[in-house]
């Protein structure tokens, strides 16, 4: 029988001098797609491999098609790096090996959801008898806490969704602000809701809408982080309408739940316990590895009717909490030992730091960033999201050269490999997205990043003039 020794230890040498060596590497890739397919994709062998040679193959082969995104220099979208402690808890969970169904299929496991299921309630604000699901990341977490609205939403009107399914139901309409995250809409579509009921409204407006139009069940969703801004919705204002009228309230917090751990922040989010559902991740700020994101419904039941499952030859737990009376999958990982350990590396001072710390390092560098020669600030973090982006200097230049100015630039920073932004388009602009919600970001980071685009905007000049040169001479 192989010994996982070597396996193993080649895997911890190269993981090590992977997280130690992203100072020195750059961010981006810099192979091609075609490389990693040559070095990959080879015939697969009848025989089969050593373990340890197929590790020291795998860590060859995919060299520098890593993307440095637990660096501290990588503010692309929101991605957040890996607290040591909860990589540590993430490889024991593979080598471990639980399945994390049941009490009896994982008994530890089972216990440290139970745990950090009641830590995260707590860090986060939101009521202690709220059930929760530790799941793959936000979007099944929305998936999650759409179940058990359309559960709850439907059974009022003496409706059983479970067993009769859409068909003939009254169509549940979901209402909110125009910057929904796109992973509403796929929640929104696996559960048969349809994206023709999604509708964007003014919020100011909910209360006339809901007076005018009562009698649809309803879904309010409310934002906690706008996926650009980082902005919030008045939850203290809009919730109780929503509620009046009997609307489900789910929360976005993908990123931006985790405000109310700090005491510098928590503010933002006044009035966010009253919502119906939450849905958070902790692979973006809490930096836990991909995946694990959580939902969090404040009817229990509902949760329950609406995902739990009995079958025969399944042993339900009588005194610890199944995960599969409240988790969408079947079998799944034991992703609670990683989140508990991130909690417990940082405790509850460490978390409001790092939410902190992320949010000022944001600030500094947005407006350090927006101070650079052809910059423009077009958000100022409230949390830990800016944007900003790069004007063409050319006299004259229109809109549509703003924007590709402000890709180029982009580009040239990310060619760099000093440090990582991605572009969005913002109220119809081209912007640059600042994102910081990695642990290990420092002040030399943020200093380096601004360097960089520096840098960038310099060679950028150089491109353009090349181009206009170009141009005059044909
Ligand atoms: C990232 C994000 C999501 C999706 O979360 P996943 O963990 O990727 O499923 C949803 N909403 C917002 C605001 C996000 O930033």
């Amino acid at each position: 029988m192989q010994s996982p020794h070597e396996a193993l230890a080649v895997a911890m040498r190269a993981a090590i001098e992977h997280i130690e060596g992203l100072d020195r590497r750059p961010i981006g890739p810099t192979v091609d797609a075609a490389t990693l397919r040559h070095r990959l994709g080879k015939p697969l062998a009848a025989a089969g491999t050593p373990p340890e040679q197929v590790v020291t193959d795998l860590i060859a082969a995919v060299k520098d098609g890593i993307l440095g995104s637990a660096s501290g220099r990588f503010f692309g979208w929101v991605i957040g790096g890996a607290l040591p402690s909860a990589i540590a808890a993430d490889w024991l969970t593979s080598a471990w090996d639980q399945t994390a169904v049941l009490y009896a299929s994982g008994p530890a496991a089972a216990v440290v959801e139970e745990v950090g299921g009641a830590w995260l309630k707590d860090l986060l604000g939101l009521p202690q008898r709220a059930s929760f699901a530790l799941v793959t990341g936000c979007q099944t977490a929305h998936s999650v806490c759409l179940a058990a609205a359309r559960h709850a939403l439907l059974a009022r009107r003496g409706w059983d969704v479970e067993q009769r399914g859409l068909y003939g139901a009254p169509p549940i309409r979901i209402l909110s602000g125009d910057q929904r995250h796109g992973s509403i809409e796929r929640a929104v579509r696996f559960l048969g809701l349809g994206t023709d009921n999604l509708r964007s409204i003014h919020l100011e407006e909910l209360d006339s809408i809901l007076n005018d139009e009562p009698s649809p069940p309803t879904v309010v969703l409310l934002q906690a982080g706008d996926i650009n801004t980082g902005a919030f919705d008045a939850f203290e204002t809009v919730i109780p309408i929503a509620r009046r009228h009997g609307a489900w309230v789910h929360v976005d917090g993908a990123f931006g739940l985790w405000a109310a751990a700090s005491p510098r922040f928590r503010h933002l989010l006044r009035g966010v316990e009253a919502a119906d559902s939450w849905a958070t991740d902790g692979h973006k700020w809490l930096n836990v590895p991909f995946d694990s994101g959580y939902a969090f419904i404040a009817d229990a039941g509902a949760h329950r009717s609406a995902v739990s499952h009995r079958a025969s030859y399944l042993t339900h737990a009588s005194d610890a909490r199944d995960p599969f009376d409240w988790n969408p999958e079947w079998s799944r990982r034991a992703r609670g030992f990683s989140t508990y350990a991130a909690l417990r590396e940082l405790g509850r001072d460490g978390v409001a730091q790092l939410i902190d710390r992320c949010c000022r390092h944001a600030h500094a560098l947005v407006m350090a960033l927006a101070q650079l020669p052809g910059a423009e600030l077009l958000w100022e973090p409230i949390i830990n999201q800016g944007l900003v982006r790069f004007l063409d200097p050319a006299p004259g230049a229109a809109e549509a050269d703003h924007d590709r100015r402000t890709d180029q630039v982009i580009a040239e920073i990310v060619a760099s490999g000093e440090a990582f932004f991605s572009a969005t388009t913002w109220h119809g602009r081209r912007a640059m997205r600042v994102s910081v919600c990695n642990w290990r970001t420092s002040e030399q980071d943020v200093q380096r990043a601004v360097d960089a685009a520096r840098n960038a905007l310099i060679s950028a000049r150089i491109a353009v003039h090349e181009e206009s040169q170009r141009s005059v001479a044909c």
